[in-house]
């Protein structure tokens, strides 16, 4: 089961320019299923905590405060082969080398306001679902 959820962030640009709705709909219609979601906003603090592996890159204070500067939506999402595919639904981090048609090429401003996230292995995954939800919280 696990190896096929994802966990995925509509980050504070896309979510304050009211793309939301826009980016689920295509979430749902590449075949992912929502099995939690919520409205929420970080702290610094836990954007810092959610992006440690990153601590040393020269974009990491920046990236804490773009993170925790508005709402955001969470989610987990399942599907088979869903962190690969849902990578490539996303596409690259830097918009200007995304593929086109997929969402970042669509909503995002810039490399760091990239409009989504989307987990990069089966393991981070379960970590980052965990992070926003527990258990009583998901679909099983
Ligand atoms: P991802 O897995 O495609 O999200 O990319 P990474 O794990 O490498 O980076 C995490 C997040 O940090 C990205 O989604 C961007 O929001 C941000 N980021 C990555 N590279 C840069 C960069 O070179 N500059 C800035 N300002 N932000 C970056």
């Amino acid at each position: 089961m696990a190896a096929n959820r994802t966990f995925t962030m509509i980050k504070p640009d896309a979510f304050e320019a009211g793309n939301s709705g826009a980016i689920l709909k295509m979430i749902e219609e590449a075949g992912f299923k929502i099995v939690a979601m919520k409205a929420t906003q970080l702290t610094p603090e836990l954007a810092g905590k959610f992006y440690e592996v990153h601590k040393e890159r020269p974009f990491y204070a920046d990236l804490c405060a773009y993170m925790s500067s508005g709402p955001i939506i969470a989610a987990i999402l399942e599907k088979d082969n869903a962190v690969e595919d849902f990578r490539k639904l996303i596409g690259a981090t830097n918009p200007a080398d995304a593929a086109e048609g997929t969402i970042r090429k669509i909503f995002a401003k810039s490399i760091e306001a990239n409009a989504v996230h989307g987990s990069d292995s089966d393991e981070n995954a379960a970590i980052e679902g965990s992070f926003y939800f527990s258990q009583a919280e998901r679909v099983g």
